[in-house]
């Protein structure tokens, strides 16, 4: 029976196929349902237990819910209108004036200028910023009044695994909830919540879409209690997710294991190769044994996502130009997770406040497509020609 596959003793990627399910005769798919208004014929049934208004969702969205809580372990997971909206809820829901907030150095750019432009300015909240790398030392810098420890593991452009447990189990010792944003992992991966994480964000945009073509987020809650603190501050100003994108990354979520598993293996194989090249320094990728965090990563995590970094040899930034564009199958594109391969120039975007960003030479960051990992060599070795 359809809908009875999901069981706790059942693969993610068996589950990802079952869960959220429509469970009597008929399509496989939950309806897509496109609604702002919901009529009753009468008050009474209108004060009812059912849906009022479309705004806070339809089946669609239960649907992608469930099957996001399934994956992740989570009490409930919220669905938001995009990554950045839900990776900056937990700091709205938890951060008021005059507290203190511990954020990674390594945090993806959007949520850090969330943070410390609206959070550090007229909020009034003090943002800090620490090194990726503290583990257990955020004990010293948690305060009387820290309200949220964000995370971000590995980070999206420079790839610092982060010790997870370590610093969630500093956090619950002094009342102090955590977050993570964990869209490299994309709830498959690695189990923040399982870490001991309150809250692991995700830009459903990336790899749970998967096809490039559509915005969403989604806050996995370790608790009902938590979860209903972060819905309250979603639902006040208005947060509302449209059907079709709820409905186009459900879809995604069914073939999020194979996927994951082709970019995993394919950006390995891609990194395996480059790390041989004589125009490169060294790759950024938590998977190979050279990367410094590479014990925690497989404590902590079950596989690879496609996204990792290379560093050139010293180049002017002409040269590094040259070689992305002379890419014929990596576009030049920010967003990853989709099934083409991207590449950019990292570099200039690096923003750190509390440990340097020291590279022996230009970054580029590589997310690795659905193509052939064969072809994608041999792209990229006659693109390093024009280095
Ligand atoms: C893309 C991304 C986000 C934001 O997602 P959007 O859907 O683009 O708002 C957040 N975190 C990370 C790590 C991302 O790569």
């Amino acid at each position: 029976m359809a809908g009875s596959g999901n069981g706790k003793d059942r693969k993610d990627a068996t589950r990802l196929a079952h869960t959220g399910r429509p469970t009597e005769d008929g399509p496989v798919n939950p309806p897509l349902e496109r609604a702002s208004t919901f009529v009753y014929a009468n008050s009474g049934a209108l004060y009812g237990k059912g849906r009022r208004y479309g705004r806070m969702g339809v089946s669609v969205h239960d649907a992608l819910g469930e099957t996001l809580s399934t994956l992740q372990h989570a009490a409930r997971t919220l669905i938001t209108s995009s990554g950045l909206s839900a990776c900056v809820a937990p700091f709205r829901a938890f951060a008021q004036p005059g507290s203190h907030v511990l954020v990674t150095d390594s945090i993806y750019g959007p949520t850090r200028d969330f943070a410390s432009r609206f959070l550090g300015g007229e909020r009034s909240v003090e943002v800090e910023f620490y090194d990726p790398r503290i583990g257990a030392g955020i004990a010293d810098k948690i305060r009387e009044n820290t309200a949220l420890i964000a995370m971000e593991s590995p980070g999206s452009l420079t790839f610092e695994v982060q010790d997870v447990p370590a610093i969630a189990a500093a956090a619950k010792a002094r009342g102090v909830k955590t977050m993570i944003d964990d869209t490299w992992s994309a709830g498959l991966l690695s189990k923040p919540l399982d870490l001991g994480v309150d809250m692991a964000c995700q830009a459903l945009t990336k790899y749970v879409s998967g096809g490039s073509d559509t915005f969403g987020g989604a806050i996995a809650c370790a608790d009902e209690k938590t979860a209903a603190q972060v819905e309250g501050v979603i639902r006040i100003s208005g947060e509302s997710v449209s059907p079709d994108a709820a409905w186009t990354c459900l879809r995604g979520a069914r073939s999020l294991a194979a996927r994951l598993k082709w970019h995993g293996e394919a950006g390995l194989k891609v990194a395996q190769w480059l790390e041989g090249r004589p125009e490169v320094v060294r790759l950024i990728h938590p998977a190979l044994p050279s990367h410094p965090d590479h014990e925690i990563w497989k404590r902590d995590f079950n596989g690879a996502a496609g996204l990792f970094g290379v560093i050139l040899r010293p180049v002017g930034d002409d040269a590094v130009n040259a070689f992305i564009d002379s890419m014929e199958l990596f576009g030049c594109g920010f967003s990853w997770g989709g099934f083409e391969s991207l590449a950019i120039h990292c570099d200039p975007q690096i923003h750190r406040t509390a440990v340097p960003w020291k590279a022996e030479g230009p970054l580029v960051r590589l997310q690795i497509g659905l193509e052939d990992p064969d072809d994608l060599i041999a792209d990229l070795e006659q693109a390093l020609q024009k280095l």
